[in-house]
């Protein structure tokens, strides 16, 4: 399996508009992250977590040549509002589209386009919802893709139910605050982990560094990434202070994980 991160970066992304910090400003190429998102390849499925706002520069940057299905981690405009930038992938197909309840609904609000009858030819994106429901979660049901077993892991976004995404050795965990004690329990034996660290300040709805790093520990993978990262983490100086087997992530990340 296949990783690459399309973008490693917090909702503003970096460097944020308007901002002449030391990080907004850096050379380095690394302090330049789009909006969180990964692609997965397995087996020649390919499948996007989060359509995010820059989604279409992270398509061409990575020739992705087809996506066969889509995961929502929630509903956050930094995390799906690229979706209309599927379009070139939906011409001869359907993609299906899965998240959860909440998540499902604010999605038919806020693209509610893309299912009323009122346009015509090639002008939305053909896309299936598929809810993944409260008892599903509760059972810690899998769900499949082109044969591909990916389970959902529930998690806290601040107040809001969010998910992450284990598939097979690997697990997905953007935007989350608190990792529910069951979760846990659903990530053990990860090899190789993405997870949220926003920054070094607290925030209400995101893993700090050292919060990550805690959750990082007891989740207890080989490898770990930091993403959603904001202005004020310059990447070289994350990467020299953190611990080994962790790393801050960066656009273009690439990485193979074992089944
Ligand atoms: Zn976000
Ligand atoms: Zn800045
Ligand atoms: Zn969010």
């Amino acid at each position: 399996m296949e990783i690459t991160v399309l973008g490693s970066g917090t909702s503003f992304g970096v460097p944020s508009i308007n901002c002449s910090c030391e990080v907004c400003t850096s050379q380095d190429p690394h302090d330049n992250r789009t909006r969180a998102s990964i692609w997965i390849q397995k087996d020649d499925v390919s499948i996007v977590i989060d359509t995010s706002t820059d989604f279409r520069q992270q398509a061409l940057r990575e020739k992705i040549p087809y996506i066969d299905g889509l995961l929502i981690t929630h509903c956050h405009a930094d995390h799906v509002h690229g979706l209309d930038d599927i379009r070139p992938y939906t011409f001869e197909r359907t993609i299906p589209v899965y998240a959860n309840e909440l998540a499902i609904h604010e999605f038919e609000e806020r693209f509610s386009y893309i299912f009323r009858k009122t346009q015509r030819g090639g002008g939305k994106p053909k896309i299936t919802l598929h809810t993944i429901s409260e008892s599903k979660l509760k059972e810690g049901a899998e769900i499949t893709i082109e044969g591909i077993d990916i389970l959902p892991i529930p998690l806290k976004h601040g107040e809001i139910d969010v998910l992450g995404y284990r598939i097979g050795n690997f697990a997905y965990l953007t935007d989350c605050s608190t990792i529910p004690v069951e979760s846990y329990k659903k990530l053990e034996g990860v090899s190789d982990l993405i997870i949220d660290a926003l920054r070094y300040r607290p925030h209400p709805t995101h893993f700090t560094i050292p919060q990550a790093a805690e959750a990082a520990r007891r989740i207890g993978a080989v490898r770990t990434w930091f993403t959603h990262l904001c202005h004020d983490v310059l990447h070289e100086d994350l990467k020299q202070e953190l611990p080994e087997g962790i790393a801050p992530a960066f656009d273009g990340l690439k990485f193979s994980v074992a089944d």
